[in-house]
């Protein structure tokens, strides 16, 4: 049904890179098997589920949606893949992405844009649109998403789905083509918590192949979005942050934010007022870091390991560093060599310490802001996203105005602790979905599923 679906509707929304349709079915037919035998491998086993075509998975293509690895088939999975095939879920394809997960709009894919089902004009967020796009146009029940500055959280408020970031090393990175180390996450895109939760605990959990993996249990995600339904949060202390919301919000998405709150308390949460001052210098910091290591994550694209290899016009023998040179230039998209540019000057001697040097300064106190906030309340709450889903092309031209919708997601990321969007109607100047954003202390991913179950 979902192959089929993908077929009637992929023409028009453009979420998939790649459909495999032989696996999944022949994953499928392996899952009746298990199901008719009364040994299925998971809850989850037999749902189909798309992957973002950031994590390696074998034998299927993985480009990042970027040029410099058109036609790369990686010979192994990530761990998240391989908990995925392990768990019995059929994997439908590979969805579309802002090259590298560089955007908030999927607009920097170099394989075209994604658009949102709920408006095939306007943008599916980003970087991970063709995982939202997905689940919300029904192609996918299920998918997997990475987020590195909001790119599970932001897609997931415009499209109208419930988006996670867990806590940062509580789900391998092994096989995510890393963009910024120590930020990026993968996490589950779904319509409802509680499939966010089935999905979180296959994919979670520690990996000995990624050395920032979390040795500890996982804790209980599924328990407590099953907790959260229909629930009382009597003793739940929620705290609106001052600095997320209000000015430079669109009325109609503080409007669904603050009805949410209401529900919260009518459930019996108390909700208390915080303060994160450095907040305020979470984007500039997270510009700084982000680049840095992603201009340092890049360099491995040399025209001599993976993917494309150009050769310069007009020269005999040319040297390794012309093919290099030539590759970089036909494979990396603009936004990419931006950052590349940004990052390479950040990190250069002579301006480290004013650059990358403050940003993690500015960072470390970015975490003692989120210390601070949960001594006074056990999650954090804002709007997801400043704005519902913009036009295609409105922002594409501005990267000031495109990096400002991470405005509220950024911060989680720089403190890696985890975060839930889960969908809190639509706003009424447009019709458009908003997304209401719940943080939690590090470890402390269970207490989004209670929250976010609460206000299904
Ligand atoms: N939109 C942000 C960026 O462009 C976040 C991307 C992400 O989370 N991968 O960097």
């Amino acid at each position: 049904a979902f192959l089929r679906r993908i077929a009637e509707v992929d023409g028009a929304v453009h979420a998939f890179l790649h459909v495999d349709a032989e696996g999944a079915l022949a994953a499928a037919r392996a899952s009746d098997e298990r199901r008719a035998a009364g040994t299925p491998a998971s809850a989850l086993d037999g749902v189909p589920v798309a992957v973002k075509d950031v994590l390696a998975t074998e034998g299927l293509p993985t480009t990042c949606g970027s040029k410099i690895l058109e036609g790369w088939r990686p010979p192994y999975d990530a761990t998240v893949v391989a908990r995925l095939k392990a768990a019995g879920l059929p994997i439908l394809g590979k969805t579309n992405m802002d090259e590298f997960a560089m955007g908030s709009s999927t607009e920097h894919s170099a394989y075209g844009p994604t658009h949102n089902p709920w408006d095939l004009d306007r943008i599916p967020g980003g970087s991970g649109g063709g995982s939202a796009a997905a689940v919300a146009a029904f192609e996918a029940p299920l998918a997997i998403g990475t987020d590195t500055g909001g790119s599970i959280r932001q897609p997931g408020a415009v499209t109208g789905t419930v988006g996670v970031k867990p806590t940062y090393g509580g789900v391998s990175r092994y096989g995510l083509v890393a963009m910024a180390n120590s930020l990026d996450q993968a996490g589950p895109v779904t319509r409802t918590v509680l499939d966010a939760a089935l999905l979180h605990e296959i994919i979670g959990g520690h990996d000995p192949l990624d050395s920032t993996s979390i040795d500890q249990p996982l804790p209980a995600v599924v328990d407590a979005a099953h907790a959260g339904a229909g629930v009382d949060l009597a003793g739940l202390r929620v705290g609106i942050v001052s600095e997320l919301g209000g000015e430079g919000y669109q009325p109609g998405v503080q409007q669904r934010f603050d009805e949410a709150v209401e529900l919260l308390v009518k459930a019996g949460a108390e909700v208390v007022q915080v303060s994160c001052p450095s907040f305020v210098h979470a984007l500039a910091a997270y510009y700084l870091v982000m680049p840095s290591e992603a201009s340092s994550n890049l360099a491995r694209f040399d025209a001599m390991r993976y993917g494309l290899r150009v050769l310069p016009e007009g020269v005999d023998s040319p040297s390794a560093e012309d093919v290099m040179r030539a590759t970089r230039d036909a494979g990396f998209g603009d936004e990419v060599k931006r950052r590349i540019i940004l990052g390479t000057y950040a990190l250069s001697s002579g301006y480290y310490d004013a650059y990358y040097g403050s940003a993690q300064q500015v960072r470390t106190l970015i975490s003692r802001d989120f210390e601070a906030a949960f001594e006074q309340a056990d999650v954090l709450v804002s709007p997801t996203s400043p704005t519902t889903a913009f036009r295609l092309g409105e922002k594409l031209d501005d990267p000031l105005a495109m990096y400002l919708n991470d405005v509220a997601t950024i911060p989680a990321n720089l403190a890696g602790v985890p975060g839930i969007s889960v969908p809190a109607g639509l706003a009424e100047e447009d019709d458009l979905p908003v997304g209401f954003q719940v943080l939690a202390p590090a470890t402390a991913d269970d207490r989004l599923y209670r929250v976010g179950a609460a206000l299904e």
